[in-house]
Order: C-alpha cells, then structure tokens, then sequence
C-alpha cells in the first residue's frame, strides 16, 4: 500500500471526527499506552490532552532522552540558489512575491567560501537549499553543490524541489546524505489554494518524492507540515502518519519530523490558522508520543526563549545562526532575496551554550561518519570539534 493509499483511508472529516471524539479518558489511555495506536494519537492532539500537557512533555522527556540521549545535534542552512519559478503563496522566493531583490545562484567559489564560515564555525551538518528552477539550479548543479560541500562537512542534506529516484541517486553518489521535503500541507484543497504555479502544484508527486529519496540511498528523511496553512491538528495527524509510514516503507533510513510555524509571510499573503506556541507544544509532544524514534528538528523560526523551553520536549537537531539568502554567510553578496525572516539571530555558540545550560550536549558531528570514506571531511570535523571545545 503507497502512502496515498494509507493517507486516503484517513480524509479530513474521519480526522477531524477521530479527534472530536477523544475524551480525557482516552488521553489517560493513550499516555500509557506503548506502542501507542492512531487512535491514540487522535486523543493527544484533541482538545482535551490540553489538560494533560505536564504529563505528555513528563513521557517525551522520558522517551527522547532513552532514544537521544541528552544530546542535540546542530544543522545550518545554506541557501546556494534563490530563484523560483513556482508560486506558493506563503514564501518570499514565489515568482509573484512582489519581493524585487536580487536573485542568484552561487557559483562555486562562492559556496565553497560560504562552506568554509560555516565549518570554521563549528558546524559539520549543513542543509543545502534551492527554490524550485529546474532550469536556473539544475539537479546537476545542486550535485555540484553537495560534492563541494562534502569538502567540508560529513552530514549534507537537501531542501530542494521534488526529484526523481534515479536524480536522488545521482546526488547519494556525490555524497548526500538527508533529504528535507516538506508537504507543507497534506490538504488537497488547500494545497491546491497555495500552490498555483510550477512543478509543486503536483500534489501526488510532491507526495511521493521523500519515498523516492528514500529508496534511492538517502539515509535521513525528513518531513514536516508548514503549520499555518490548515487546521494544525489535522495536518499534524496526516504527518505523524506519513513518517510511521516512511519508517516502515524506508526502514534504513532514519526518518525525522521538522515543525516550521508560518510567522512571516508576503504582504499578499495572511496566514490562514496561526499557530500558537502553546497548540505548538501539543502538537509537538503529541508527535514525540506518537513517534518516540524519530528526530525532532527546529529551526530559527521561531524566537530564542522558546526555542529554549522546548528543548529538553523532544527536540533532537536545531539549527543556529541561519541565514535565508545565498551568499548570507560570507560571499557579501549584496541584498539578495531572503526565503523568510528568522526569528533566533543568536550566533552557533550562543545557541550551543544555551543547549548545555539545560543540560544537553550540542552535537556539532554525527560519529557514524567517523567510518564513512570522505577522509577529508573526518579530519576537518575532528579539528573543528577540537577548536569548538576548547
Ligand atoms: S516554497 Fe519553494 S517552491 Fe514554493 S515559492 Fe518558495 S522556494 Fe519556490
């Protein structure tokens, strides 16, 4: 059975119903229950697991610790393209943004310079991003793009426009790691609403893309709703169901769950269900439950106290330092367009000392690849770990 198989037993109104129905009595079932079932999932992220938000981040605490240890990995994004020629109307790089700024790819010389800054700061885990331009950032320069980044981090990924199996193999080769692909909203009404222009108004071939990354080589998957579009709770559903789904379909992948919040958006553009922090902490406690192995990743978007507090919840990997524009690092390219504004502006180090002060570790490396076959990358990673720690 496809994931659009399992996701069209699940329509919206038997959703939303699932979850209506809960009643605080099904919360209590669910918080101890192990495994824990859909139904479970349904009585967590209702309206009555509110009254059991302490015992619900009590068990995720619990459950990311025994599968995490008390660690968090640290990622930053790299924008090496900002063109676009799709139009969701929620984003600064859509066609019809109205944004004017400059829009570019950057060559060679300068992602290596914006690799370089990153690395020397510490990070060895770097996500790589384009907006959708088949054309301007073909699959070849974004291969281009992972082999230079290899030189310098052991951990790449990707946040690029939905790609074929045999196009996702050509970027393993190279050395990809991770593959982020978010649905943005799992709604086919909505989404059709938001996306109406380019390659990404494919519903069903959005949808199918991570499984595709996923069988040909990708070892880390990750997904992720863009919380706003739609009813928070519905969508968190269909995304707690999509990566049990990938856990099984892709068992050798490690599959992991981003929770980005619409908070800033194009003039055009007025969020349809803002997300609060609190529904956030359901939505994110409900999940950790729901899906205790899977990665939990939270980026820049959101502001530093919460970003804090949410910590020692059931995040795994946070990003820090981030900047949305290519050449936002170190190639001083002049007002290029941004993707989004970012909320935390703390520098890497900040972030990390923020991490230990609740008791966690920053993990700057991943020790898997301690084993893997880019000697360059181990050496520069056990350097920057030294220069990191001392
Ligand atoms: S979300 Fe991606 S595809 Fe859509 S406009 Fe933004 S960059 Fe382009």
């Amino acid at each position: 059975m496809s994931f659009a198989d399992e996701l069209g037993a699940w329509p919206r109104a038997r959703v939303i119903d699932a979850i209506e129905c809960a009643r605080p009595e099904d919360v209590e079932a669910a918080l101890m229950r192990s495994p824990r079932k859909i139904n479970d999932l349904c009585a967590l992220l209702s309206p009555h697991a509110q009254a059991f938000l302490e015992p619900m981040a009590h068990e995720a605490r619990r459950l990311t610790r025994w599968h995490f240890g008390r660690t968090i990995g640290m990622y930053v994004p790299l924008y090496i393209s900002n063109i676009c020629g799709a139009d969701c109307v929620y984003c600064g790089y859509a066609v019809r943004s109205g944004n004017k700024e400059k829009r570019l790819n950057l060559n060679s010389d300068e992602i290596r310079t914006e690799c370089a800054t990153l690395a020397a700061e510490g990070f060895q885990n770097v996500l790589l991003l384009t907006g959708e331009a088949r054309r301007a950032a073909p699959v070849e320069y974004i291969a281009e793009a992972v082999a230079i980044a290899r030189e310098f981090f052991p951990s790449v990924s990707v946040e690029v426009y939905a790609l074929e199996e045999d196009e996702y193999r050509l970027l393993c080769q190279r050395g990809l790691e991770g593959v982020t692909l978010y649905m943005e909203t799992y709604d086919q009404t909505i989404y059709k609403a938001v996306h109406v222009k380019g390659e990404k108004t494919n519903y069903g071939y959005r949808l199918a893309a991570i499984e595709r990354a996923g069988r040909a080589g990708a070892r880390r998957l990750n997904i992720g709703a863009l919380l706003g579009l739609g009813d928070w709770r519905v969508d968190g559903f269909w995304t707690a169901l999509h990566a049990r789904y990938l856990q099984k379909a892709c068992w050798q992948s490690a599959v992991s769950v981003s929770f980005p919040r619409l908070l800033h958006t194009p003039a055009r553009f007025a969020i349809p269900h803002l997300v609060t922090e609190a529904e956030l902490v359901q939505l994110m406690l409900a999940l950790r439950l729901f899906l205790p192995e899977a990665g939990f990743n939270l980026s820049t978007r959101e502001r530093a106290g919460f970003r804090d507090h949410l910590i020692p919840l059931g995040i795994t990997m946070m990003s820090a330092g981030s900047s949305t524009r290519p050449g936002g690092y170190a190639s001083h390219i002049s007002e290029t367009l941004e993707q989004f504004a970012i909320e935390d502006r703390r520098p890497p180090a900040e972030v990390a000392q923020a991490i230990r002060a609740k008791g966690y570790e920053p993990v700057w490396k991943d020790f898997d690849y301690a084993f893997d076959e880019a000697p360059g990358a181990q050496g520069q990673a056990h350097n920057h770990m030294g220069e990191l720690r001392t």
